[in-house]
């Protein structure tokens, strides 16, 4: 089996983990016969792909266009803010105690307003 890894960071995605994939292919139109490229699958850990969303619109088209459907994702279903706000707890429990860094990412819970 394929181990996956979060285009942004890097970290690997265990099978099962929250974490959001982007489905891209290419296929000709109007050519016979069609041509149809290999499906690439792209994934991102559940904080990058909240922080993503959360983030600036990014330059290009296509980049754009794979933004606009993380922000619809993320913001459709808290799971993935709650395993982002999870992760980044426990981060900061081992790392980080105390220092009350915790502002980058919205609680869990709370629906984007876009
Ligand atoms: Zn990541």
């Amino acid at each position: 089996m394929d181990h996956l890894y979060c285009l942004r960071c890097n970290r690997e995605l265990e099978a099962g983990q929250k974490s959001v994939a982007v489905f891209l292919f290419a296929q000709t139109v109007g050519v016979k016969p069609r041509q149809k490229s290999p499906a690439q699958r792209i994934c991102f850990c559940p904080q990058c792909s909240v922080s993503l969303a959360m983030g600036p619109a990014p330059e290009g088209a296509l980049n754009l266009a794979a933004w606009q459907m993380i922000r619809d994702i993320v913001g459709a279903d808290p799971a993935l803010t709650e395993a982002a706000w999870e992760s980044l707890h426990g981060i900061e429990e081992t790392l980080l105690p105390a220092t009350g860094t915790t502002g980058a990412l919205p609680r869990p819970g709370l629906y984007f307003e876009f």
